[in-house]
């Protein structure tokens, strides 16, 4: 495996080396069916055996109970900044949503465009989005709140959820889906595309609780109703049966590492490790406000962009790559996924020390 480069890419991303040999071992003949996994009729046995295992085992990481449901749908999380309102909308009451981000705005933007009624009652925009805003009181009838539990541009994160009483708590979690613990009941949906944390594109995870499929009206498009494909067991029409497929192997890896807590603390030390770095010098500046620091997307910029640019084309040639910035803060971001190796971030940091002595 000498020629796999450490990779920091923001999405998609890294997976379990043992996922992905699996997945090899397995491709040309699946469980005995004589086909690969990618050939087999959906409505298949074998096929359904999978989606009734995945999403069962898709809640039993962090315990959601049977309470919720797992979909797996397509169009990314982005299909779900309109699917929340058209299935969660209301008549009579307001949308509250928190703006931590550019991920979150455009799941706002969604709602507007639908012309539901919507409120964000806080924002950290003004201040580069460094910080999660918390500080914010929402109406106590709000149809839904929805907030970003990563913002994986900026690299914060929230660090405990609020409690929001009766109003349903929504929440992407595309960029940190399964990185720690959280107390599943104070959900009422949590939705997150799989690229980054689970398993391929082309599927999204929805977690629902099922008291709010009564929501969904019937004239919304079909391909977005959670009540159809909550009926149909995420088998409606064709899913992305390859990506259901990786997210059973990763679930089961979380599994076999002993679980969401071994994977949290491994994603702490992982971050401890690059913020500690960080945080010894002057010479890396971080973007995030300490309080908002995210355990998944970590970043910061240097002193100037030609000494961003010269970073970068170092670390690529000695094989960590997809450290750049996103376009719209610039800098550095190190992506450090569940699938993201101690060593790895223990390599990143020995050539960011080594780099600071040559440039510092
Ligand atoms: C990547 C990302 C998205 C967009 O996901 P798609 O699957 O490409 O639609 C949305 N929200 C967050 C937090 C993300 O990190």
């Amino acid at each position: 495996m000498a020629h796999r480069v450490v990779n920091f890419n923001a999405g998609p991303a890294t997976l379990p080396l043992t996922v992905l040999q699996k997945v090899q071992e397995e491709f040309l003949d699946y469980h005995g069916e004589g086909m690969s996994i990618i050939e087999m009729s959906h409505r298949s046995k074998a096929f359904d055996a999978l989606v009734v295992e995945t999403e069962a085992l898709v809640r039993e990481i962090v315990g959601f109970s049977a309470d919720y449901q797992t979909l797996f749908l397509q169009g990314g999380a982005t299909a779900q900044f309109a699917a929340v309102p058209l299935n969660l909308s209301v008549a009579g009451k307001t949308a509250e949503y928190i703006d931590s981000g550019s991920w979150a705005s455009k799941a706002v933007k969604e709602a507007e465009k639908l012309g539901k009624p919507y409120r964000v009652p806080a924002s950290s925009k003004a201040d580069a989005y460094k910080y999660i805003p918390t500080d914010f009181v929402i109406g106590k009838d709000a149809a839904y709140l929805h907030i970003t539990s990563n913002n994986t541009i900026y690299g914060t994160q929230w660090q405990s959820f609020p409690g929001t009483g009766n109003v349903p708590l929504v929440a992407d979690m595309s960029s940190d889906f399964y990185c720690k613990r959280f107390d599943p009941n104070k959900f009422a949906l949590i939705y997150a595309g799989a690229q980054k944390n689970a398993g391929p594109s082309g599927v999204t995870m929805v977690i629902i609780r099922k008291d709010l499929l009564e929501r969904s009206p019937n004239n919304i498009p079909t391909i977005m109703n959670y009540q159809i494909f909550a009926k149909e067991n995420s088998l409606y029409n064709t899913p992305s049966t390859f990506g259901i497929y990786v997210v059973n192997l990763v679930m089961k890896w979380i599994k076999e590492q002993g679980g969401i807590d071994k994977v949290e603390k491994m994603n702490r030390d992982k971050a401890k490790l690059l913020y500690d770095t960080l945080d010894s010098s002057d010479f890396y500046k971080p973007h995030a406000r300490k309080d908002s620091r995210s355990l998944m997307n970590i970043t910061w910029r240097l002193g100037s962009e030609d000494l961003e640019k010269k970073f970068i084309a170092e670390a690529t040639a000695q094989k960590f790559i997809g450290l750049k910035g996103h376009r719209s803060v610039g800098g550095i971001r190190a992506s450090v996924y569940n699938a993201m190796t101690l060593k790895g971030v223990q390599q990143l940091v020995d050539f960011m020390k080594d780099f600071e002595k040559k440039n510092g």
